[in-house]
C-alpha cells in the first residue's frame, strides 16, 4: 500500500459522552482532555497517512487514551462496587468482521491490546475475567499486578461519593449503577478509514462507576459498542451501556445504512434518537466507506475528535463547538 492508493485516510475519536458539567470544566482541565484527543488522532492518523491498516490505526488511537489517566479506560478506569478497575473493550475489522472483545479483565493495562490478541489468536471473540488474563499470558502479554497503575484519587472519590448516594438511598430493592453525573465519563473509541478502503472500530472502557455482580456494558458486545463492516460504516459507541445494548446502537447504524440506504448522518441520528426514545444516554462516533463522518449525541457534551478526509484535525466537548 501506497500513498497513491485510493482512499484518503480518515480517524474518529471519542472519549466519553454525558452530563458533561461546564461548571466543573475549567478552560486549563478541557485543554488537557483535547491535548489527549489530538495526540490519539495524531497517533493513529500517522499510521494511516503511512498506508497503515484502519485496524492498527483505531488500535493504536485507543492506546493513547486507555494510558491517559483522564479517560475511563485502562489507567483511570472507574471503580466498581468492589472499589476494584474491571474493563471491556473491543476491536473489529470492517473487512473480514473479525472481531476480538474482552469483558472484566483487571490486570491488562491495555486492554485493546488484548482484544486486537484475540481477534488475531483465538478462535472466540469474546473472552471474561481470569480466563482472557490467562489467555493474555499464553500469548506473552504482562499482566499488571499493582492495582495502583490503574488508581486514579478522582475516580476512587467518585465511587466513594455513588457508595455514599446508595447508602443514603438504602431501602430500596434495587441497586441503581451510577450514571447520572459526569463521573463515569471517559470511555474510549475510534473508527478509521484507511487508504486500502477498509474500515475499523475500537472501543475501550472501565465501565460505570460502582457496576456489580460482574456487569458487562455495551462496549465488547459486537453491534452494541462496537461495529464495523467495510459494506456500510464502522462505529464505536459510548453512553449508558445497558440501553445502548438493547438499542444495538452500532449495528444498527450500519443497517440503517446497508438496508434502508441512509447517509451515514441521517443512519446516526437515527440510530442516537433510538437510544433517546429508549431512555438512553450517550452518542457514538462513525465513518462510511467514503470517509464521511458522523459524531451524534444526546446529552451535554461528548469528548471527540476526527481527522478528515481533507486531513483537518478538530476536537471538541460541548456541543456548541460543532462537529
Ligand atoms: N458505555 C460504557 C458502559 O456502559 C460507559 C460509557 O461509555 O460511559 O460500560
Amino acid at each position: 500500500m501506497n500513498k497513491t492508493a485510493d482512499h484518503r485516510p480518515v480517524l474518529v475519536i471519542h472519549g466519553g459522552a454525558g452530563t458533561i458539567k461546564r461548571d466543573r470544566m475549567t478552560p486549563e482541565r478541557e485543554a488537557e482532555y483535547r491535548a489527549v484527543l489530538e495526540q490519539s488522532l495524531k497517533t493513529g492518523y500517522a499510521i494511516l497517512d503511512d498506508g497503515g491498516t484502519a485496524l492498527d490505526a483505531v488500535q493504536a488511537a485507543v492506546r493513547v487514551m486507555e494510558d491517559s489517566p483522564l479517560f475511563n479506560a485502562g489507567r483511570g478506569a472507574v471503580f466498581t462496587h468492589e472499589g476494584v478497575n474491571e474493563c471491556d473493550a473491543c476491536i473489529m475489522d470492517g473487512t473480514t468482521r473479525n472481531a476480538g472483545a474482552v469483558a472484566a479483565v483487571r490486570r491488562i493495562r491495555n486492554p485493546i491490546d488484548l482484544a486486537r490478541l484475540v481477534l488475531e489468536k483465538s478462535v472466540h471473540v469474546l473472552l471474561a475475567g481470569d480466563g482472557a488474563e490467562q489467555f493474555a499470558v499464553e500469548h506473552g502479554m504482562t499482566l499488571e499486578h499493582d492495582p495502583a497503575y490503574f488508581f486514579t484519587e478522582h475516580r476512587w472519590q467518585q465511587l466513594q461519593q455513588a457508595l455514599a448516594r446508595e447508602a443514603a438511598e438504602r431501602g430500596e430493592e434495587l441497586v441503581q449503577l451510577d450514571h447520572a453525573g459526569d463521573d463515569h465519563l471517559g470511555t474510549v473509541g475510534a473508527v478509521a478509514l484507511d487508504r486500502a478502503g477498509n474500515l475499523a472500530a475500537a472501543t475501550s472502557t472501565g465501565g460505570m462507576t460502582n457496576k456489580r455482580f460482574g456487569r458487562i456494558g455495551d462496549t465488547p458486545i459486537i453491534g452494541a459498542g462496537t461495529y464495523a463492516d467495510n459494506a456500510a460504516c464502522a462505529v464505536s459507541s459510548t453512553g449508558h451501556g445497558e440501553y445502548i445494548m438493547r438499542a444495538v446502537l452500532a449495528f444498527r447504524t450500519a443497517a440503517l445504512m446497508a438496508w434502508r440506504g441512509m447517509s451515514l448522518a441521517e443512519a446516526a441520528e437515527r440510530a442516537v434518537a433510538d437510544l433517546t426514545g429508549l431512555g438512553g444516554t450517550g452518542g457514538l462516533v462513525a465513518v462510511d466507506h467514503r470517509g464521511n463522518i458522523a459524531m451524534p449525541f444526546n446529552c451535554e457534551g461528548m469528548y471527540r475528535g476526527c481527522i478528515d478526509r481533507n486531513g483537518a484535525l478538530r476536537t471538541a466537548v460541548f456541543r456548541d463547538h460543532g462537529d
